[in-house]
């Protein structure tokens, strides 16, 4: 017997919003659930005093796919925002990711030849001395004074573990630049949706029945029943009962302040890399607009161990909940109703636009259509 829907998708954030969207498209009957009260999953932004305000950390879209690019300029047009922060340690402000202003005001170098010649001298050329942990890659890149002062601290608050027993891989997102190019992100296309994300996530998900403040769990037996395939985007190991254990992940707790002043600090984005303060970072989300609102609001973002029942943010992925993930995994090819993916339910830490790509596969592979999705 035909079900009700041809897809029940769990959680409105970007992977499952672009399917609902996507299959909708196509002609087929999609449920989207989502436990809290709006969608956008934690891409969510919401306008208070004028200003858009990122509730779950700031997000700048960033991609060298010109057609994920296209793709998404198709829901809102994006401002030219290019990421460029700053670090704050010991009340001292210095450029980051480490380039070559930042070697200047540690080491005074001035020039590219001097930069290289420093970072060279700081490299074991025993690479069988350097084992794959963050910390032993890290300081062969850049020295233990920079470790110090940039990434120790940070790292080790933002996951909870010392930095030798974390994989380098977390740390080889951040670029090391011999210029005096202090840009975040060395992607060509960069930008904040003007009016912010939610407005995105409104539009795609216009006409498809949406059902807020309803948590999967609480009735599972029932939505399994009503829909022929289940687009699940929340934990793995939640949805298979923990029966292979629990995966582990870092959560965020946000603390958000409107202020009577004009601006705060100068910049949409201060980290803290100093292990004495209890924060990672501050933002200031009227720099992601540049529109000059009277007042402003800031948010200190902690990171917290995640403990099954906060949010998930960042995966762990060493090989001990990687092992625990792929176990998971298999049971889902066993089951050809169900469909697990997106940052939190694939259990990886990729950006916005690897996630849109991922759920465009999945559409493609699903509908039998190699098809441009642009239209
Ligand atoms: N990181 C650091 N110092 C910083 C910023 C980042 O040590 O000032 C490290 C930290 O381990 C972090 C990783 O680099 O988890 C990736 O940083 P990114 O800014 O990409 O993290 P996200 O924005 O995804 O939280």
């Amino acid at each position: 017997m035909n079900k009700q829907y041809d897809y029940l998708i769990v959680g409105t954030g970007l992977f499952g919003s672009i399917c609902a969207h996507e299959f909708s498209k196509s002609g087929y009957k999609c449920l989207v659930i989502d436990k809290r009260n709006h969608i956008g999953g934690n891409c969510y932004t919401e306008k208070i005093d004028d200003i858009n305000v990122y509730k779950y950390g700031g997000h700048i879209f960033h991609t060298n796919d010109e057609y994920i690019w296209k793709y998404i300029n198709k829901y809102s047009k994006f401002n030219n925002y290019q990421h460029h922060l700053k670090v704050n340690y010991n009340n001292k402000i210095y450029s980051f990711p480490i380039n070559l202003f930042t070697l200047y005001q540690i080491y005074g170098i001035i020039t590219p030849e001097e930069a290289k010649n420093k970072l060279d001298s700081f490299r074991n050329n025993n690479i069988f001395n350097i084992s794959n942990s963050l910390e032993d890659w890290i300081i062969n890149q850049v020295g233990r004074e920079l470790y110090q002062i940039f990434i120790k601290g940070y790292t080790e608050k933002q996951w909870g573990k010392p930095c030798n027993e974390l994989p380098s891989n977390i740390i080889k997102r951040i670029p090391i630049r011999l210029t005096y190019n202090d840009c975040y992100y060395n992607e060509k296309y960069q930008g904040i949706p003007i009016d912010g994300y939610t407005k995105i996530f409104n539009k795609m998900l216009n006409n498809i029945e949406v059902r807020l403040n309803t948590d999967y769990f609480d009735n599972k037996d029932y939505f399994d029943n009503i829909s022929d395939k289940i687009i699940f985007t929340g934990n793995i190991d939640k949805f298979y009962n923990y029966q292979y254990g629990k995966l582990e992940y870092r959560s965020l707790y946000f603390h958000t302040q409107i202020l009577p002043i004009n601006d705060f600090q100068g910049v949409t984005t201060m980290n803290y890399t100093s292990a004495d303060v209890p924060y990672t970072r501050i933002i200031e989300h009227k720099h992601f607009d540049n529109k000059n609102q009277n007042g402003t609001i800031i948010t200190y973002e902690y990171s917290t161990e995640g403990d099954g029942n906060n949010d998930f943010y960042y995966p762990i992925n060493d090989d001990k909940n990687n092992n625990i993930y792929n176990a998971y995994k298999d049971l889902t090819k066993l089951n050809n109703r169900v469909i697990i993916g997106g940052r939190i339910g694939g259990y990886i830490y990729c950006d916005m636009d690897k996630t849109i790509a991922n759920a465009l596969e999945l559409v493609r592979k699903e509908t039998g259509c190699p098809k441009n999705l642009m239209n």
